[in-house]
């Protein structure tokens, strides 16, 4: 038997559990774009990676306290304005219509004595690898699917009939141990197990024992993998809930594997295994600021988050082929470029491929909005053969790029930065 468990309002809850004065009430932790990282001033800023799971992003961070005013105040011109978005509300706070990704100015006016709390991610990323390293203990075969949801297979261990007993036990002794509510879901399949837990929450454990009738009055948007999109396309095929997909078999396995795939996970027919091990298949950092027309301004930036990536390889020894640059402009312009290059990965050749790349594709004129940058296709994971033409040039970029690293781990992220960055 399958469980998967996930956290109630992760964050909410986790800010709760190291506040206790934040329980009861209508609360919500709130971000911002964490724009640190372009401080001219040394920030200390560092790299959490306790719980790198493929589905789990490493987070920078520094110590510095964070206040409300601080982080979502910002005065223009004598203005104070509030910034930022809602990023998990309590369920206190979501009985006032206050939800993920509103704005908390927004946020405060359908719930004025709402307490808005800044995130603090390495809190989160501490809990989860502790939750984590729990549950390793109760569950044989154990999957972490996001920061705060796990799989556990329980066949061989527990009982088919004693799971429910289990699972309202490890919920009880998660509280006791963690201060934090989670729900469990229950079934022969993963997937059905998930739709489960989402049916219990808050606080709940719930068991599926006939899938076609808790499935029949879903809407399509409760099964994982069912986005918008697609389900405006379910849609088009007079498919309004779930229950309706298993007599539509044909139609699924004409959309080839993905719809086989999702065909088989909604009828609890996959019998897809626990993925203890998943691969990180790719790095990525982004960040949205105010509108920037200072293309020298923002060429330092995409530099500053080049070291940043590159600390993030160079830890979890990963040798990216590919890398990706994408700015976004006003006006809905979007511009990327990428390559993949057969070399050895380091600072150096990874920063002249990027100012190769924003040459391109920059505009000058427009004003930028926001900046991605990730890196792809590592070594480690597929047999690629690195290109010998460079390999010693390459080898003396990847040494210096090794020896900054181990002084950033010992002095913060930003002791060192070159030149293109200043
Ligand atoms: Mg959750």
């Amino acid at each position: 038997m399958f469980i998967h468990i996930d956290i109630d309002s992760f964050f909410a809850s986790a800010e709760r559990s190291v506040d206790p004065g934040l329980k009861n009430v209508p609360m919500a932790v709130g971000s911002r774009s964490n724009l640190e990282i372009f401080n001219r001033e040394r920030t200390n800023i560092r790299l959490m990676n306790d719980n790198s799971g493929a589905f789990v992003t490493p987070v920078f961070y520094s110590d510095k306290e964070k206040s409300f005013d601080s982080v979502f105040i910002d005065k223009i011109d004598g203005q104070k304005k509030i910034r930022g978005i809602i990023t998990t509300a309590s369920y206190e706070a979501r009985a006032f219509g206050v939800k993920t990704a509103m704005p908390i100015a927004q946020a405060l006016q359908l719930c004025p004595q709402l307490i808005i709390v800044p995130s603090h991610y390495p809190l989160y990323h501490k809990l989860s690898h502790y939750l984590h390293r729990f549950l390793q203990t109760k569950i044989p075969l154990l999957e972490q699917y996001s920061i705060d949801e796990f799989f556990g297979d329980l066949s061989g261990w527990i009982d088919d009939r004693d799971v429910l007993e289990f699972s309202k036990r490890l919920q009880q002794e998660i509280l006791e141990n963690f201060d934090i509510p989670v729900s469990i879901g229950i079934n022969q399949s993963k997937w059905i197990a998930k739709v489960a837990t989402d049916f219990a929450k808050p606080f709940g454990v719930y068991e599926v024992k006939d899938i076609d009738s808790f499935l029949h009055n879903r809407s399509l948007k409760e099964f994982p993998g069912i986005g918008k999109g697609f389900q405006r396309r379910l849609e088009g095929y007079g498919i309004n809930r779930l229950g309706e997909i298993k007599a539509r078999k044909a139609l699924f396995y004409s959309w080839k594997r993905p719809g086989i795939q999702l065909y088989h996970r909604i009828t609890g027919t996959d019998n897809e295994p626990i993925t203890s091990k998943r691969d990180r298949k790719s790095i990525g950092i982004s960040r949205t600021f105010d509108a920037l027309r200072d293309p020298d301004e923002l060429r330092r930036r995409i530099m500053i988050m080049a070291r940043h990536i590159v600390y993030i390889a160079i830890s979890i020894e990963a040798n990216p082929t590919t890398y990706y640059l994408k700015i976004d402009y006003e006006y809905g312009v979007k511009v990327k470029q990428s390559r993949t290059l057969d070399r050895l990965f380091s600072e150096t050749l990874f920063k002249i491929e990027l100012a190769q790349m924003y040459d391109i594709i920059a505009q000058p004129e427009a004003a930028a909005l926001k900046l991605s940058l990730s890196v792809s296709n590592f070594t480690s994971n597929h047999l690629r053969t690195l290109s010998l033409l460079h390999l010693e040039e390459d080898q003396k970029r990847l040494r210096l790029t090794k020896d900054l690293q181990s002084l950033r781990e010992r002095f913060g992220l930003d002791i060192i930065k070159s030149g293109s960055e200043l």
